[in-house]
């Protein structure tokens, strides 16, 4: 059989260590996996407790409008009518779904290194990719992104903050790119990591997506909710836009423990916004431990650090990061910020090379 020759250069994704342990088997279990930026936590009791109340009727269907999630997404996000949520299973198939909505054959323009999702699903969409290199400062080029800008382009994507450098571009200046974009260009911005962010002034930034229609704003629960293994994210939108999304979405991909879940997590987000100002305070800890032991580093504004520092080092520690190779930063790695314990594991590998190196000199 012939195969479309779009697909021809993807690779299969090559997993994390921790995933690779676990597939042969090795015990990982006495490594901290700081490897895919989960949460070191579980799913918030709440969660927890909503997932047990709905096993003994998982032999129906859910809701396939999602409509009680979609409802507390809403209230959450000021301004926001349950109309203007989308929802996908993970952020990732809201990115796809409002890709589809485009016409085929175009381009789309994102900075790069960023996440590996982008050119798969242009290649498996049959649109072509545009990377645009990060500034030297690793800092999202906006004025590179704009000049990039073709009649071809189809959409923007921008990852804020960006995976994997941590980098991110303030709210004014995505309102400004936003204000010099043409508007039959989409702009999606990707906020998996938005709760994350240690800026009052990026508050409320899905306002410009209810206000503008061709900006999309995609979150996930799968970061700061804990709740990766389940499964869910939402996109805020123009109505329009959402209601497009939801034409080409996949019928009930969204399962019901994912809905209950989700939903009762995001009703106890002031917890969730507790465990993220842990994650702040303990990103700033890794930051002033990479710094002290002389470390080149990304200042971050996610749940992860790049450090200039070898992931094969780490693993000697009984750590498990990315190795920054697969990532577009060779030498480097990307640690997930973890609970306290294996923060401090962290800190201690990084500061018993830094004294090697200063004995060695
Ligand atoms: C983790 C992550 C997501 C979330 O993906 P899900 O499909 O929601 O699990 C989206 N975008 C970026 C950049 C990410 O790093």
């Amino acid at each position: 059989m012939r195969f479309r020759p779009e697909l021809d250069p993807l690779r299969p994704y090559v997993p994390p260590k921790s995933w690779r342990m676990s597939a042969e088997g090795t015990d990982e279990n006495n490594y901290a996996k700081l490897t895919s930026n989960e949460l070191a936590f579980g799913p918030l009791p709440e969660a927890q407790e909503a997932l047990s109340e709905v096993l003994p009727r998982t032999n129906r269907y859910p809701d396939s409008h999602v409509s009680r999630l979609r409802q507390v997404i809403a209230e959450a996000n000021p301004g926001a009518e349950t109309r203007n949520i989308l929802v996908g299973n993970g952020s990732s198939e809201v990115l796809m779904n409002v890709l589809q909505l485009l016409p085929g054959g175009g381009e789309i323009i994102y900075p790069w290194p960023s996440f590996s999702l982008y050119p798969m699903i242009c290649a498996v969409l049959g649109m072509t990719a545009r990377p645009v290199p990060l500034t030297e400062q690793q800092e999202i080029p906006s004025e590179a992104l704009l000049a990039a800008v073709t009649a071809e382009t189809r959409a923007v994507i921008l990852c804020n903050p960006n995976n994997p450098s941590g980098t991110y571009l303030p709210l004014a200046e995505v309102r400004a790119f936003a204000a010099a974009l043409p508007r039959d260009v989409l702009l999606i911005l990707d906020e998996a990591y938005v709760e994350f962010i240690d800026d009052p002034a990026f508050e409320d930034s899905h306002t410009l997506a209810l206000e503008t229609d061709n900006v999309v704003v995609a979150r996930t629960f799968s970061k700061a909710h804990g709740l990766a293994g389940l499964r869910c994210g939402y996109g805020i939108s123009t109505e329009k836009i959402a209601d497009y999304a939801e034409r080409v979405r996949f019928p009930v991909s969204v399962n019901l423990a994912a809905q209950v879940a989700a939903t009762a997590s995001m009703l106890a987000r002031d917890k969730v916004r507790e465990r993220a100002r842990f994650v702040i305070q303990e990103r700033k800890r890794l930051q002033e431990a990479f710094r002290n032991a002389n470390l080149e580093y990304i200042p971050s504004q996610g749940n992860f650090v790049m450090v200039r520092f070898g992931a094969e080092v780490f693993e000697k520690s009984g750590i498990l990061v990315r190795e920054g190779a697969a990532l577009g930063y060779p030498g480097w790695s990307r640690v997930t910020v973890g609970n306290s314990e294996e923060n401090e594991r962290v800190i201690l590998a990084v500061g018993s090379t830094g004294e090697a190196i200063e004995q060695g000199a």
